[in-house]
This record gives structure tokens, sequence and C-alpha cells, in this order.
């Protein structure tokens, strides 16, 4: 068998895999990408970009139904859903190609397959065309990505029981979707079919919609925003049994009630995309979820293959696994690192949007950590008038001893930009001071930043 031989294989080109062969073709490394689907990976094709288009068209109509309040009349406005779809591809395209254009110029090898371990430095990437082509190096890097939780009950109805691989082809809009798991994607697909005019019921088994680890003051606002949105939220319930009738499915509840709608959104977790890789064979391991074990070096059991991004489970956010693929290559080569993931932002493009970074309140109290905390209504701001958007709030957490900031959480228009500046301050020791010396412009969402770290006593 003839093998292709090269310095280092990276697996998968979502974004910590493209980051990752970037960073080493820079360092001068003979690269080869393998990639068994679109280039891009989940974040482009069927993750971050598309969905935060989709909730863009989404607050789009939200501004229509709310014109009159502005001054402006509009009478009358039809949803068109496939063009709204073709739409979406569109951007898709133009992005992938960009993407590939990219590896061309970087003279990046690029092969179209799954790759599969044959042994601990070789692989095989079955194409297409049914031919296999074998590639070796000395380094290996995992960078496959996750996949949507799939339970066994749900596979003889796929054409009802969708996720978020295939939801946004659908060339119709649901009249009536449910969706199971009321997390980030769960509630984010709720805004946008919600606001397009389909009927959203969004369960959960937890008490609350967003069961996730935010501060308590934002999800407060959130539960209170969703109410408004009129999304129909179901809680600590779980769907115990289902029957596909008249084109329709019928979801038997745990509480006894039952639903009936056209579409099911499973939106209950993901797991690592490790199928075909062969892992067994070379003894790297995995958790249940199917999320391989690294040590703080991203190696794997075997030391010379990595493994990064959502396969590794850490984050499951596009930007942190384009920051593990630099750094695991910064690390493979040898350049000093100076990736940071104590302020990471974390984020949610609902309207209104969510975003924060650090500490949330509780874990402050749970480290016994000094401190002292601001909180800015959004309802104060002349921009947030000025945008319609007057939902929301700005929190810090300080440390009391440091005056160092430990945690930003924020609520309200532009939250998903605002963040990036409390990111630069705490990545950066900077005293929640700097902050409150701002002199923002006026007026910008910004002096929501200015005026809370000014509400910060002494
Ligand atoms: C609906 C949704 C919305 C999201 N929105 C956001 C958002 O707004 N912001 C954000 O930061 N994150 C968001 N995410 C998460 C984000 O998409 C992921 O965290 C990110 O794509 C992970 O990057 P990755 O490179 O690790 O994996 P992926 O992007 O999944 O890329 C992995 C690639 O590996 C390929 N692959 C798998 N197995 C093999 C194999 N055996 N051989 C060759 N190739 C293989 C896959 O085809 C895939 O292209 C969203 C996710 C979803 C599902």
């Amino acid at each position: 068998m003839e093998t292709k031989k090269f310095d280092c294989i990276v697996i998968g080109v979502g974004p910590a895999g493209l980051s990752c062969a970037l960073t080493l073709k820079n360092a001068g490394k003979n690269i080869a990408v393998i990639e068994s689907a679109e280039l891009g990976g989940t974040c482009l094709n069927r993750g971050c970009i598309p969905t935060t288009l989709l909730l863009n068209i989404g607050e789009f109509l939200k501004k229509i139904k709310s014109a009159n309040t502005l001054g402006i009349e509009i009478l009358d406005y039809k949803i068109n859903f496939s063009k709204i779809i073709e739409y979406k591809n569109s951007v898709i395209n133009i992005h992938r190609k960009g993407i590939w254009q990219t590896l061309k110029n970087q003279k990046i090898s690029y092969f179209s397959g799954a790759a599969s371990f044959i042994d601990e430095h070789t692989l095989a990437v079955a194409q297409s065309d049914n031919s296999i082509e074998y590639l070796s190096a000395d380094i290996i890097i995992i960078a496959t990505g996750a996949k949507p939780a799939y339970p066994a009950e749900f596979t003889n109805a796929r054409n009802y029981f969708l996720t978020s691989e295939n939801i946004m082809d659908l060339t119709e809009a649901p009249k009536r979707l449910a969706i199971i798991g009321a997390g980030v994607t769960g509630c984010e697909f709720a805004y946008f079919f919600n606001e397009i005019g389909t009927i959203v019921y969004l369960i959960d088994t937890a008490e609350t919609s967003l069961p996730i680890k935010i501060d308590s003051e934002i999800h407060q606002i959130f539960i209170r925003e969703i109410k408004k949105n009129k999304i129909n939220t179901i809680n600590a319930v779980s769907v115990s049994s289902y029957s596909i009738e008249n084109e329709s499915v019928l979801l038997n509840l745990s509480n006894g009630d039952s639903l009936a709608v056209d579409k099911v959104l499973l939106a209950i977790g993901r797991a690592g995309s490790i199928a075909n890789l062969n892992l067994e064979k070379i003894g790297i391991k995995y958790n249940h979820k199917n999320f391989i074990e690294t040590n703080e070096k991203y190696q794997t059991a075997q030391k010379h293959i990595y493994a990064i991004g959502d396969v590794a489970g850490k984050y499951l956010y596009a930007h942190t696994a384009a920051a593990e693929g630099k750094q695991v290559a910064e690390i493979i080569v040898g350049i000093r690192d100076n990736t940071k993931f104590n302020a990471v932002p974390f984020t949610i493009f609902t309207y209104p949007e969510l975003a924060w970074c650090g500490l949330t309140e509780q874990e402050a109290i749970d480290k016994k950590i000094n401190y002292k905390k601001s909180i800015y209504h959004l309802r104060g701001l002349g921009r947030a008038h000025t945008l319609g958007e007057i939902s929301g709030l700005v929190k810090f957490i300080v440390d009391a001893d440091t005056e160092l900031i430990i945690g930003c959480h924020i609520i309200g228009a532009r939250a998903t930009e605002l963040i990036h500046t409390v990111q630069l301050a705490m990545n950066n020791n900077l005293k929640i001071s700097a902050l409150a010396e701002l002199i923002a412009a006026h007026p910008s969402m910004s002096e929501a930043l200015m005026e809370t770290a000014r509400l910060i006593e002494d």
C-alpha cells in the first residue's frame, strides 16, 4: 500500500481543525487535512452561522411587527421559508469556498473522506469513489467535532424527529414544533421558529428553561422574556411515548398531557464524533459521551495524537474550538502560547441576547471569594431606548481585595459584542476602575459597561 507522508495530519475541518492546520502551516509544517463532509464543520454548515443568520431574520421580523410604533406602516408581508433556507445556503457556500481557497493558497493537502486509524501513525481515508488513500504523519490531531444525541426510540420516525443537523434544511416551516431540550440550542431555535409564526412548545425535564450555569439575575430576565415572546414552555416533564397519526406526531408527556405537532426537534445534548476513527485499535480513551480524554496539552493516551474542539468535550463552542486549534499547534511547534481561557465569552443569540464570562455570583460565593457586585438596568440607557430594546442588565462581580473583575453577565441588546471589552479587561488583569474610567461613546451600549463599573462601591 502506498502511503503519503506528512509532518502533521488534522482530521476534521471545522473551526478547531482549520485554525490548527493554518497555525501549523505558518510554522512551516507539511500538513494534510481530512474532512468527511463539508468544509467548515458544524459551525459553518449546521451551527453558528446558519442559526445566527436565521435568528437575525427573526429579529428583522420582530422589528417589522413593531414598525407601527416607529411610525412605519407595513401593510402586509409574507414569509417565504424556502427562500430563507436558500439564502442561508448561499451564505454557507460563500464561506465553504473561502475555506477551500485558503487551503489551496496555503498549499495544505486536502483529502475528502472519512479518516480511520490503521495504526498509531497511519490513517486510511475512505473517499466517495470507494478508493482508499493512506496517509501517515509523526503527529495527528483529531478535530472531528460532535453530533446531536439521538435516542434509539426515535429512529423509526426520523422524518418527524429532527436535530440541528437537518431542521435547517426543511423547505416548509412546521406549523407546530415541539423542541425537546431547552438548553442553548433549543432556546435559539424556539426564538426563531416562534418569530416566523410556528407554534413552539419548548419542553424540558428541568424545572425551568435554559437550565445551564448562568447568573440567577440574568436567568430571571431570560425567563421573563421567553414568556413575553409567547413561547410555550413545558417544564419538569419528559416524553413517555409517541405515535405518528395523520402525518403529525402525538407526544405523550410524563405529566399525562399529550401534544400534537408536525415536527419535533431533539436538542438534548451532543456526543463526540468518533465513529469510523477506530480509536480502540490504537488505545485512545473516550468517555460515555464519546468525548476523547486528553491531558492539559490536548494529548490523548497516545502522546503524538491530540484531540481538540468539540470532540474533546470541554466547551462546545466554535471560538474555543478555534482557540484550542491554535494553542495545540503552538504547543506542537514550541511557540510561546498566550491563549487565555479564564474569560472565555459564552453567548446566546436569543432576543434579547445573553453573554457572560468568568464566575457567576453563586460560584464566587461557593469559592468563598470576598466579592462585590454592581448591576445596571439597560432601561436607564439612551442607546437602549433609541434601539427600542430596553430589557436587560449588566452585572459585574469584582474581587473586593484585588479590584479585579471576576465575572460579567449581560442580557440585552448587543450583549454578544459588549462582552469582548470585558474579556480584554479580564485577560489583561485590568481593575474595574479601568472600565469605570472609559469615556464610552454616546449614545452606545458600551456606556452600560462604564455605568455598571461606576456603580461598584469603593
Ligand atoms: C445549532 C448549533 C448552533 C451553534 N451555535 C454556535 C454559536 O453561535 N457560537 C459558537 O461558538 N458555537 C456554536 N455552536 C457550536 C459550534 O458549532 C461547535 O462548537 C464547533 O463547530 C466545534 O468545532 P470543531 O472544529 O471542534 O468541530 P466541528 O465544527 O463539528 O467540525 C468537525 C469536522 O470533522 C469532520 N469529521 C468527523 N469525523 C471525521 C472523520 N472520521 N474523518 C474526517 N472528518 C471527520 C466533520 O464532518 C466536521 O466537519 C453551535 C452548534 C450547533 C449545533
